[in-house]
C-alpha cells in the first residue's frame, strides 16, 4: 500500500504574532514543531505500512528548515520524504498550498492513500487536505478517527461530526484527513533516528513539479491577507455568585436591564 502523508511545519505556540506591517508571522525566535494533527497522520501511515506492507512517503512545502521536519518523519517510521521548496511558492495560500501539494503528489508513483492532519494550528483553515482531493479529482473523508477495514479498494472508516461519528464506505485512492482519536504516536527508535540521519531528502522546485507558475504562490492565490490583527481584549464581565437560583436571578435581571430579554409574566420590571 503506497501511502502519502502531508506534513506541515508550524511554530511551536498557539500565541502566534503577526507582523502589523507585513502581515505575516513573525517565526523569529519561535521554535518550529511539525504540526501536531500530523504526526497522528504520520503514525496511522506507518501502522497501514507495518500491516499491510508498501511505503509511506511524506511530503511537505516550506522553507528550507523544514528538512530538520521531514528528517523526523524518518525517525518516526517514514520510508522517504519530499522536501518542495522554491521562491514561487512563497505567498501561498490554502489553494496555491493545496494546488502545489497535489501537483507533487501526481508525480510520486501510484498513490492508494493520502493522509494529512484535520488542520494546521497555525493557519487553522483545515482547507488543504480536502484541497489536494479536489485537484486530485479523489473521494475524501475529513476528522477520521478510526479505519475500520481496507480491502482490496474498499475502505471502511468512522469520522467524527458534531453529534458523534459516522461510518462511511469509499474507494481507494482516496484522502483523509485525521483526528487524534485515531492513534498514539509512537517516539522515535534509535534505529529510526539513525536512518533520518543518512536519509536523502529531495527538494523538488516548480520545475520538477511541471506546474503551471501562474498557480503556484502569490500569483496563484485567489484570496489575500488585508489585515491581521489581535482583538483588543474584552473587558472584564459581572460575575454572578451565590445558590444557583440567586444567580440566575442577578443574571436575568442584568440581562433585562440591558435590554437583551424582555421583562417576561410577572416581572415588576
Ligand atoms: P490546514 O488546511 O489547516 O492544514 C490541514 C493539513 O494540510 C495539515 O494538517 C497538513 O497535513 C496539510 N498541510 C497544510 N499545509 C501544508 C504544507 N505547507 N505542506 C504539507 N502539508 C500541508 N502564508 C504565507 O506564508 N504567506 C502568505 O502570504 C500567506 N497568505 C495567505 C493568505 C490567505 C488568505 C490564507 C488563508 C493563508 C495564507 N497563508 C500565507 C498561509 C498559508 O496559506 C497556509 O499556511 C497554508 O496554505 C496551509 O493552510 P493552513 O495552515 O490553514 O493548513
Amino acid at each position: 500500500m503506497n501511502i502519502i502523508v502531508c506534513i506541515k511545519q508550524v511554530p511551536d505556540t498557539t500565541e502566534v504574532r503577526i507582523n502589523p506591517e507585513t502581515n505575516t508571522l513573525v517565526r523569529e525566535g519561535v521554535a518550529s514543531i511539525i504540526n501536531p494533527f500530523d504526526l497522528y497522520a504520520l503514525e496511522e501511515g506507518v501502522r497501514l505500512r507495518e500491516a499491510r506492507g508498501g511505503k509511506v512517503t511524506v511530503i511537505s512545502m516550506g522553507p528550507p528548515q523544514v528538512e530538520a521536519a521531514l528528517r523526523e518523519t524518518i525517525a518516526l517510521g517514514a520510508d522517504e520524504a519530499v522536501l518542495l521548496c522554491d521562491r514561487a511558492f512563497a505567498g501561498a495560500d490554502t489553494w496555491a498550498t493545496s494546488y502545489t501539494l497535489a501537483r507533487a503528489i501526481s508525480r510520486l508513483e501510484h498513490f492508494d492513500l493520502v493522509i494529512c492532519g484535520k488542520q494546521a494550528i497555525d493557519g487553522d483553515t483545515a482547507q488543504v487536505g480536502p484541497g489536494i482531493a479536489t485537484l486530485l479529482d479523489i473521494p475524501q473523508a475529513a476528522c477520521v478517527r478510526k479505519i475500520i477495514e481496507i480491502s482490496g479498494e474498499a475502505i471502511r472508516l468512522e469520522r467524527m461530526v458534531e453529534e458523534g461519528y459516522e461510518v462511511l464506505e469509499g474507494r481507494l485512492p482516496m484522502l483523509i484527513t485525521v483526528v487524534k482519536d485515531i492513534n498514539q504516536p509512537r517516539l522515535p527508535s534509535l534505529k529510526g533516528k539513525l536512518k533520518a540521519k543518512k536519509a536523502e531528502i529531495p527538494v523538488w522546485g516548480a520545475d520538477a513539479l511541471e506546474a503551471d507558475p501562474e498557480r503556484l504562490g502569490l500569483k496563484g492565490s485567489a484570496t489575500q491577507v488585508v489585515r491581521i490583527f489581535s482583538p483588543p481584549a474584552r473587558g472584564g464581565g459581572e460575575l454572578f455568585t451565590g445558590e444557583a437560583a440567586e444567580a440566575a436571578a442577578g443574571l436575568i435581571a442584568a440581562l433585562r436591564k440591558a435590554g437583551v430579554v424582555s421583562a417576561g409574566p410577572g416581572s415588576s420590571s
